[in-house]
């Protein structure tokens, strides 16, 4: 086995319903779902959205210990409603607080929803960003998607003429996600087969920091990284994959 395999780590960070109340119960429980990361030592991204940065500031400041902080933009309101002037401001009011707390700025974005354009993913080069986490590049074909839809490729690539990374969210056969919610809603076996059928070089495992709401997520997460080291993936942060790249 000399391939080299590796599966990029990621969470979105952010509010969450709850019986239609907008909370942030997810985002308090977060530490439970980080533990499991911790026992295995996977280092993943954390996309926070500013509003998390600004009323957990303290946990964002503990988190950052061991895993990267990127940007989830400020208010997670879904990019295709949101002009280039608002857009912009989500963006430069998430910098500020980000320099604010951590005297650096945020390597990684993820759009809300993975709704991202050509006009958005310029902006993100305008404003400093290496690398950007938007693009689902073969989604389900029998699931909606309002985000990109040009063809994309399934492993990290330079977005062209720019400098920003683009690493996509590959899942595996047909697209299928390695994805919080279809990781809850789908039998295990499912994953097991899959894996048994192909081994992608690269792969995304993505979850929802209201994911760690659901009791029955945990052993399942566990099984999903239980076979992605069984298949010798290495598990990356957005920063690895950068360095990794030189
Ligand atoms: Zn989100």
């Amino acid at each position: 086995m000399s391939r080299n395999k590796s599966c990029f780590v990621s969470i979105d960070v952010e509010h969450d319903l709850r019986d239609g109340e907008r909370t942030f119960a997810g985002v308090e429980n977060l530490n439970s779902l980080l533990s499991l990361f911790k026992k295995y030592n996977i280092s993943a991204t954390l996309f926070v959205t500013g509003e998390v940065l600004e009323k957990y500031r303290n946990l964002a400041e503990n988190w950052s210990r061991n895993y990267e902080i990127s940007c989830h933009a400020y208010t997670h309101r879904y990019w295709n409603t949101l002009n280039e002037k608002e857009r912009e401001e989500e963006l430069q009011k998430f910098l500020e607080l980000y320099q604010s707390i951590f005297q650096s700025k945020p390597l990684g974005f993820r759009a809300p929803s993975h709704i991202i354009d050509e006009e958005g993913l310029r902006l993100l080069e305008e404003k400093g960003f290496l690398y950007d986490s938007s693009i689902v590049p073969h989604y389900p074909p029998f699931k909606k998607y309002r985000g990109y839809t040009g063809k994309a490729p399934l492993s990290p690539y330079k977005l062209s003429g720019g400098k920003l990374l683009e690493i996509p969210n590959s899942g595996q056969l047909l697209g299928l996600p390695l994805a919080g919610t279809w990781i809850r809603k789908l039998p295990l076996a499912v994953y097991k087969f899959l894996f048994f059928v192909r081994k992608p070089r690269f792969l995304s495992l993505s979850m929802h920091s209201w994911d760690s709401l659901h009791a029955d997520f945990y052993w399942k997460l566990e099984e999903i990284i239980k076979i992605l080291k069984k298949n010798n993936y290495t598990f990356l942060n957005g920063k690895q994959i950068l360095e990794n790249r030189g």
